[in-house]
């Protein structure tokens, strides 16, 4: 079978050239790159009588937002222990506060707009493949109860098997508030929403030499020269050299997904009764989920070699490591995206030289992609503009341009704690 290497997504929604619109040389916002952020941004200020445009340097749908796995995550790279240790219990709480509402703010904009994207709020697993106190993990259900109200469920080597029939996890855990979407028909949604709104987006259209005037800004593009009131900067994994100050703060990393054939809802049923969404506990884990259908299933990881043949032998392995009864089974589709780290692994709003910059989201933006989007908009609009990842330095490295020479340490350290099996992602 020859393994296509366009995402699964977009078979059903492809990336697409922007509806017609007319050049524009002068509006309130200009946003850079047409993902969740940029259009979680862009909606809110159209609505709110502000002349927007979107410049998309490819054709939309192209970026990670349409080729990530679709987990509504919303997770946060440290453990609620590393938070509470870098930051105190209070703020470590506030960033859950913060991941609750930017979820549940996801769901209610795809009920309220009737968003065509195959959203299901079935939960995340979280296999543990170590042997973790399961006391120690009713503990942490428990505060986290305490403290959020919302009920994480522990189970047991036997309990497992109610998620995933699967050797390879000791026990579990399972959060209710996670679900699955299809990314690309979700972002093919917010563009309906934002075209709707009178947002102009325009496909094929880099922003360049971006240039502060006064108080405005000079964009240049091939289409012509737009300035505009406001700069908003969502380029994310896709920053390039025409940004630098963003471009040295972010560790692009990539990320890829492979789907299998079809295997036929009842088997899909079979390996994951309840049809939920998929992590690990561990530095180098899976997600992975069914697809929508319930007829394949998608596992994604970091990229550890240049090599595609490797890259998706690894991913295929690391399919039977889980589930060997698909030892058969054939890849149908394998294709890679980019996610952005910061320095300090978590997500960032920050303002310079006027320019906002949602970014650095860690591999879980479906949620806070959008939700920081939005919070550039409020701080246009001076409401709605607090957040907790806003007062977090955005630092970067002397000499680091953008280029991480220095990831595959980092990976290979990551691959030794796994080995170790001293997982900090227990965590609720
Ligand atoms: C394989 C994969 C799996 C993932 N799985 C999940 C998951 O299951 N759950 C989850 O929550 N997150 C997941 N993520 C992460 C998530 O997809 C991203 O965090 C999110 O899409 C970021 O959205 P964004 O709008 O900031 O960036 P993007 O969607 O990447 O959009 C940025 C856009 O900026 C454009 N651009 C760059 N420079 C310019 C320029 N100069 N001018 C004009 N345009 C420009 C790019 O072309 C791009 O389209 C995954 C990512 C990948 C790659």
């Amino acid at each position: 079978m020859e393994v296509n290497d366009k995402p699964f997504w977009w078979e059903a929604k492809a990336p697409i050239k922007s509806p017609e619109t007319s050049w524009t040389d002068h509006v309130d916002v200009v946003v850079i790159g047409c993902g969740f952020t940029g259009l979680g941004a862009a909606i809110p200020l159209a609505r709110a009588g502000h002349s927007v445009v979107i410049l998309e340097k490819n054709n939309l749908g192209e970026g990670a937002a349409a080729r990530n796995g679709g987990i509504t995550s919303g997770n946060l790279r440290p453990s609620n222990k590393d938070l509470v240790r870098r930051f105190g219990l209070e703020k470590a709480k506030q960033f859950q506060v913060e991941a609750i509402a930017a979820r549940q703010d996801l769901y209610d904009f795809i009920e309220q707009e009737k968003l065509d994207c195959d959203f299901n709020l079935v939960g995340r697993f979280l296999g543990i493949p170590d042997k973790t106190s399961l006391d120690e993990l009713k503990r942490d259900a428990d505060q986290f109860y305490k403290n959020f109200g919302i009920q994480t469920l522990v189970s047991d080597t036997k309990g497992v098997s109610d998620y995933i029939d699967s050797p390879k996890y000791k026990s579990g855990t399972f959060r209710p508030d996670i679900g699955g979407i299809h990314p690309s028909k979700l972002l093919h949604e917010m563009i309906r929403v934002a075209v709707r709104d009178k947002v102009k987006i325009f496909s094929q259209t880099a922003g360049e030499n971006i240039k502060r005037v006064g108080q405005s800004f000079k964009i240049q593009t091939h289409r012509g020269t737009v300035t505009a009131e406001h700069l908003i900067v969502a380029t994310n994994a896709y920053t390039g050299k025409e940004l630098p100050w963003l471009r040295r703060r972010l560790i692009p990393v990539v990320s890829e997904i492979i789907a299998t054939e079809e295997l036929g809802e009842n088997f899909v049923s079979h390996l994951m009764p309840k049809k939920t969404m998929f992590g690990e506990s561990l530095e180098l884990g899976h997600y992975y989920r069914p697809s929508p259908d319930g007829k394949r299933i998608l596992l994604g990881g970091r990229r550890l070699s240049s090599n595609i043949i490797e890259s998706r032998e690894r991913l295929k392995a690391g399919l039977l490591g889980i589930l060997p009864q698909l030892k058969d089974t054939k890849v149908s589709h394998h294709w890679f995206g980019n996610v952005a780290f910061p320095f300090d692994q978590l997500p960032k709003i920050a303002i310079h030289d006027g320019v906002i910059y949602p970014a650095g989201f860690c591999g879980s933006g479906t949620v806070w992609a959008r939700w920081l989007g939005q919070k550039a908009a409020g701080m246009i609009l001076a409401e709605n503009a607090e957040t907790v990842f806003s007062d977090q330095k955005f630092w970067t490295l002397p000499f680091y341009k953008g280029d991480p020479w220095f990831l595959p340490l980092a990976m290979n350290y990551y691959k030794l704690r796994d080995k170790l099996s001293s997982p900090n992602k227990h965590g609720t």
